[in-house]
């Protein structure tokens, strides 16, 4: 396990206590969060009214907010269930970063919910992990999320986009992200599919969702949205 990772072995399989404040859990529960930081992570999940775009709240505006009207390659429509801070950024943090496999189950749990019906018939599609995250952890994090929606029943095609190595995109401004991510993502073609939800786990500048959404249908298949756990 990463040198990041606070919790012993034992909790890893066992978790006894709140992945995020560390409290005691109750012996009774197999869910990872105290009633505290549960109570927490809703009172950042993102509700109303929001652009269909990008997925951040609107206020006065209707249809598109102002940045994604400015935005000269728009990529698909999609949605993140919380802001990226408070118990959401803990917990997709420990589980990133921190290596708390026992997180999965409660992120796939929380991306079903949010998945419209005709999203459910659709083939998900999750964001490759990097090398770095991936050898870090021993598992790419949102593939590991799409294993778990395969067991809830959905279709899943893990091995559709492929990462290659490319700059570390948070050290980048958003110009640079957008062409950093452009060489970074590439179609397996494995698949052709009429519609892909992709899956990922925080939305930036969305640079990312709109390279491999160009790279997929490239290859003859349509995204119909994305969905991330977070919106920064
Ligand atoms: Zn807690
Ligand atoms: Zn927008």
């Amino acid at each position: 396990m990463s040198s990041g990772c606070i919790f012993p072995v034992f909790d890893f399989f066992f978790p006894r206590v709140c992945v995020i404040c560390g409290r005691q859990l109750s012996e009774n529960t197999h869910k990872p969060l105290c009633i505290v930081c549960k109570a927490e992570l809703e009172s950042g999940r993102i509700s109303g009214r929001r652009c269909p775009r990008c997925g951040i709240s609107l206020t006065s505006e209707q249809g598109l907010c102002l940045s994604c009207r400015e935005q000269e390659t728009p990529g698909p429509d999609g949605r993140g269930l919380f802001y990226y801070r408070g118990a959401a950024r803990v917990l997709l943090q420990r589980y990133k970063f921190g290596g708390v496999a026992s997180l999965s189950p409660l992120i796939a749990e929380e991306i079903f919910s949010e998945l419209r019906a005709e999203e459910k018939e659709s083939v998900i599609v999750p964001i490759p992990s990097s090398r770095k995250s991936r050898r870090r952890n021993g598992w790419g994090h949102m593939e590991r999320v799409a294993s778990h929606l395969k067991g809830m029943g959905l279709t899943v095609c893990p091995d559709l986009l492929v990462r290659s190595a490319g700059k570390e995109q948070k050290k980048l401004d958003r110009r640079a992200r957008e062409e950093n991510s452009r060489a970074v993502f590439r179609c397996t073609g494995k698949r052709t599919c009429k519609s892909i939800v992709l899956l990922d786990d925080v939305r930036t500048t969305g640079a990312s969702l709109r390279a491999a959404s160009a790279a997929i249908e490239a290859k003859g298949s349509q995204v119909k949205a994305w969905i991330v756990f977070a919106i920064d």
